[in-house]
C-alpha cells in the first residue's frame, strides 16, 4: 500500500496545501471579533482530523447497525457524560452535525407541520431557525415572532402578551445578537401560562454558562440546544439537551433516523475533547475575561460616541448601532477588513436597510480572549475600530491599522505550522 496514504498534505495536494496555508495566514494576521467565531484548541483539531472520519456508526452507542463500534461507543458515551457535567443535565445527543441541524430534531421531535412555534425576531437577534421565513421553521411550522423594546432589551411583560395571543405549542428562546442577559426564569413562567414547551437555544452563550457566567437554562427549560463552535470552543456542530426522558427519546429518533445518517464520529470525539477543556477549572477564567473584554470594548465604543443596541453588554458581544452614520454595517465590515478587523454587518431592531447592508455591526470578544487578550489589548482593539468607522473613506488610516494589529498580532498566536 503507497500511493497517497504516505504523503503528507503537502505533497500530496498543494493546491489544497496552499489554501490552507493563506487560511493560516488570513487567520494569524486578522483580529478574529465575529461573535460566533472562536479558535479551538490543536488537541480538538487533532481529534477532528482522527482516524474517527473513517467510521460509519450509524444508531446509538451499545444501538449501531455496523460492526466494530466499540469505540466508536467509547466516544460518544464519553462526549454525552462530559457534556451532562457541564450542563447539569441527564440526557444528551451529541450527533448533530450543526446547530440548525439540532434545532431541526427538536421541531421535528416536538411539533406536527404547522404547528405554531413563537421565537425571536430575527432582526431583532434571534436565529433563522427560530421561526424565520426564509428556514425550514418558518416554512414548516406557523411561526411567530417576538422582538425587543425601543431600549434594545427583551420585555417579558410584552413576550408573555404575545404568547397569551398566539398560544405556541413551543416557544423557543436564544439569540444570535442579543447582548443582554436572558433570564429563562421568565420564559419558564410564560410558557407555563400558556401550556408550552420551552425550548432554549444557547448557541452563543453556551460557554458563560457552562461557567456561570450567564444564568443556566436549565431547570427552567425543556429542551435545551447549542452550537459547539462559538463560545464552547469545540469544533464545528451541535448538541442537545434535556432533563425529559420522554423528550430525549424523541430527539434521538429525530436525529436518526430521522433527519442525519451516520454521525460525525471524529467531531464526536473532537467535542468530547473541547468538553473536557470546559471541565478544567481554567474554563472558568476564560468565562469572566470574555465578558470583562466585552464590557470594555463596548464601554470605549460608548466613550467615542458609538451607539449600542440596549446600550452596553453582559455577555461576549455588543450590537453597534449605525443608525446615525451614513454609512452601511455592509461598508464598516468592509473597511474593518481592510484594516485586519473581521467582524460583521447585522441587522438591528427596526433595521430600515436590508439584510445584505444593514445598520449594525455586531462585534465579539471570544475568540481573542482565547488568544489571552486581555482589558489593555480590547482598549486599545476598541479605539482602532472607532478610528476606522470615524474615518470610513480613508484607505490610508485602514492601512495603517492593518500595520498595527499585524504587529498586535505577533504576541499572541495559538497555532503554529504543525497545527494544520
Ligand atoms: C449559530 C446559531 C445557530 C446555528 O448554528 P449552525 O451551526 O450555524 O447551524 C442556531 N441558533 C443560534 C441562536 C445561533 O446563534
Amino acid at each position: 500500500m503507497s500511493f497517497i496514504h504516505e504523503k503528507s498534505l503537502s505533497s500530496a495536494d498543494s493546491e489544497v496545501f496552499e489554501i490552507l496555508e493563506n487560511e493560516f495566514n488570513r487567520q494569524s494576521t486578522h483580529l478574529e471579533m465575529i461573535a460566533s467565531e472562536n479558535f479551538t484548541s490543536p488537541a480538538v483539531m487533532e481529534a477532528m482530523g482522527s482516524i474517527f472520519t473513517n467510521k460509519y456508526a450509524e444508531g446509538y452507542p451499545h444501538k449501531r447497525y455496523y460492526g466494530g463500534c466499540q469505540f466508536a461507543d467509547q466516544i460518544e458515551q464519553l462526549a454525552i457524560e462530559r457534556l451532562c457535567k457541564i450542563f447539569g443535565c441527564s440526557y444528551a445527543n451529541v450527533q448533530p452535525h450543526s446547530g440548525s441541524q439540532a434545532n431541526g430534531a427538536v421541531y421535528a421531535a416536538l411539533l406536527q407541520a404547522g404547528d405554531k412555534l413563537l421565537g425571536m425576531d430575527l432582526q431583532h437577534g434571534g436565529h433563522l431557525t427560530h421561526g424565520a421565513k426564509p428556514s425550514f421553521s418558518g416554512k414548516n411550522y406557523h411561526s411567530f415572532t417576538y422582538g425587543v423594546d425601543i431600549d434594545g432589551r427583551m420585555n417579558y411583560e410584552k413576550i408573555s402578551e404575545i404568547a397569551k395571543i398566539v398560544r405556541p405549542k413551543i416557544i423557543v428562546c436564544g439569540a444570535s445578537a442579543y447582548a443582554r442577559e436572558i433570564d429563562f426564569k421568565k420564559f419558564r413562567e410564560i410558557a407555563d401560562s400558556v401550556n408550552a414547551i420551552l425550548f432554549a437555544d444557547i448557541a452563543h452563550i453556551a460557554g458563560l454558562v457552562a461557567a456561570g457566567e450567564h444564568m443556566s437554562p436549565f431547570p427552567y427549560a425543556d429542551i435545551v440546544t447549542s452550537t459547539t463552535h462559538k463560545t464552547l470552543r469545540g469544533p464545528r456542530g451541535g448538541v442537545i439537551m434535556t432533563n425529559n426522558e420522554e423528550i430525549s427519546k424523541k430527539i434521538n429518533s429525530a436525529i436518526f433516523p430521522g433527519l442525519q445518517g451516520g454521525p460525525l464520529v471524529h467531531v464526536i470525539a473532537a467535542k468530547a475533547v473541547a468538553f473536557g477543556e470546559i471541565l478544567q477549572p481554567a474554563w472558568s477564567d476564560y468565562a469572566k475575561q470574555v465578558k470583562i473584554n466585552a464590557k470594555i470594548l463596548g464601554d470605549t465604543l460608548l466613550q467615542r460616541g458609538f451607539k449600542l443596541v440596549s446600550g452596553g453588554t453582559d455577555n461576549h458581544l455588543v450590537l453597534v448601532s449605525l443608525i446615525d452614520k451614513d454609512f452601511s454595517g455592509e461598508e464598516a465590515s468592509v473597511a474593518l477588513e481592510n484594516a485586519g478587523i473581521t467582524v460583521n454587518k447585522n441587522s438591528i431592531p427596526g433595521d430600515l436597510r436590508p439584510a445584505s447592508s444593514t445598520s449594525g455591526i455586531r462585534i465579539g470578544s471570544a475568540a481573542l480572549t482565547t488568544l489571552g487578550m486581555r482589558e489593555k489589548e480590547f482598549i486599545f482593539i476598541a479605539h482602532k475600530i472607532c478610528d476606522v468607522l470615524d474615518n470610513i473613506k480613508n484607505t490610508h488610516i485602514h492601512a495603517q491599522i492593518k500595520e498595527e494589529v499585524k504587529a498586535l498580532l505577533n504576541d499572541f498566536s495559538v497555532y503554529n505550522h504543525a497545527t494544520y
